[in-house]
């Protein structure tokens, strides 16, 4: 049993002096500070100048793409991929997958996500390594059958899931489409009774892309969205990501299913040079959760980064400033990934997973340590985290351990 003290922030309240107690894989209690000595504890992390949240939730990421940080940076989106991205895909060793997933996964948990939604190739080499590391992931093989590229075909996909279904506790397999535009009708519908059949997550990437929205349309006569709807994928089960060509009934639609959109504004904006109308679509009642993407063409996966982000551009489209509280904004990336996923997480609460975060705010730009929402979506990045654990476990940072239980 060990605590973490500090203000204990999650996206229903504020604690100061809170000790977060945790027991075995959950949190057993929040206590005042004061009263920890009647638990006996063995370890303490944090103290006065500290922040404790739950662990941040990474949406959506390729944490192996970790190896194309900053390459093709400057090129158009088709040329950045054909050029750059493919060609060096079509190259990947297990050995090298092994090696860039570590560094991205190490990446993720040192920035404070605790939970990382993949989405990739070789996904069985990215699941040991997750494991291994101790980070909370939910990993799928990209499927993809409408274009010609083996490391993505479904065959392997539904591999995947089926060795990892039930195997780990900290790995769960995921179904992952590719996109609307290069998975077919049948691979759709098949994908959907898997998922009916098991309870499992489907994660796909939904109007990334102008071109992918036409070809939808050209093939199939409806949009993105609409194609999902005959398939059996529009449910409280589906993760979509992106969505920045999506219009106002698609979003109603995804609203209305219990979906999730994952939002991820850096990659948008570098990318497409798009967003979303991330007010619009909260007063919907859309779940939306936030991803990093990957660290190219994002930079680094830094959670506090993007929720920045993402309250920043939520301005521009709104055209007013304060469109998003930080508090919703820290929900995005904390309890409304966890809902996306479907974890007992997200909250600082008893009985909820002990995945958490301690942030030392012993720091000019902590300071003055009141709006405590602002400092963490405006003022904290991933460089304050200190400790952070998951499934109770320290899995970043040794901390100070301030005192013996
Ligand atoms: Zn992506």
């Amino acid at each position: 049993m060990f605590a973490l003290i500090g203000t204990a922030v999650d996206a229903e309240s504020v604690r100061r002096n809170a000790a977060v107690i945790v027991e075995g894989k959950a949190i057993r209690a929040v206590v005042p500070a004061d009263e920890l000595r009647e638990y006996g504890v063995d370890e303490v992390y944090g103290g006065g100048n500290h922040i404790v949240v739950p662990g941040l939730i990474n949406a959506h990421t390729h944490v192996a793409m970790a190896r194309f940080r900053g390459l093709g940076e400057d090129l158009p989106t088709e040329e950045w991929l054909e050029r750059i991205i493919w060609p060096m895909e079509q190259g990947w060793t297990r050995k090298d997958i092994r090696k860039w997933a570590e560094l991205g996964i190490r990446e993720a948990l040192a920035n404070g996500s605790t939970t990382i939604n993949d989405h990739y190739f070789f996904a069985n080499e990215i699941a040991e390594v997750a494991e291994r590391l101790g980070v909370r992931a939910f990993i799928g093989q990209t499927m993809m059958d409408e274009v010609d590229f083996p490391l993505a075909s479904p065959e392997e996909g539904f591999r995947f899931f089926r060795r990892w279904l039930g195997r780990s506790e900290l790995v769960t397999p995921v179904l992952a489409p590719h996109a609307t535009n290069t998975v077919s009708l049948d691979l759709f519908r098949e994908t959907a009774e898997l998922s009916e059949e098991t309870g499992a997550r489907v994660h796909l990437h939904l109007a990334q892309s102008r071109a992918e929205v036409e070809g939808v349309k050209k093939r199939h006569g409806t949009s993105p969205v609409g194609l999902l709807g005959k398939t059996g994928l529009l449910n409280e089960k589906l993760i979509g990501v992106h969505g920045v060509y999506l219009g106002e009934e698609d979003f109603s639609r995804l609203a209305g299913a219990g979906s999730t959109l994952v939002h991820c504004p850096t990659s948008n904006v570098k990318l497409e040079g798009r967003t979303i109308n991330l007010e619009k679509l909260l007063d919907l009642g859309l779940n939306v959760a936030l991803g990093n993407d990957s660290p190219n063409p994002t930079g680094i996966l830094d959670p506090f980064l993007e929720m920045r982000t993402a309250g920043i551009v939520a301005n521009l489209t709104a055209g007013k400033p304060h469109a998003v509280p930080a508090r919703e904004i820290f929900g995005m990336a904390t309890l409304f990934g966890a809902r996306a996923l479907g974890l007992r997480a997200g909250l600082i609460k008893p009985g909820y997973l002990a995945d958490l975060v301690l942030i030392n705010a012993e720091k000019p730009w902590f300071r003055p340590m009141e709006n405590l929402y602002s400092l963490l979506v405006y003022s904290a990045r991933g460089s304050d985290v200190e400790v952070v654990v998951v499934d109770g476990r320290v899995v970043y940072g040794k901390g100070e351990k301030t005192e013996k239980g």
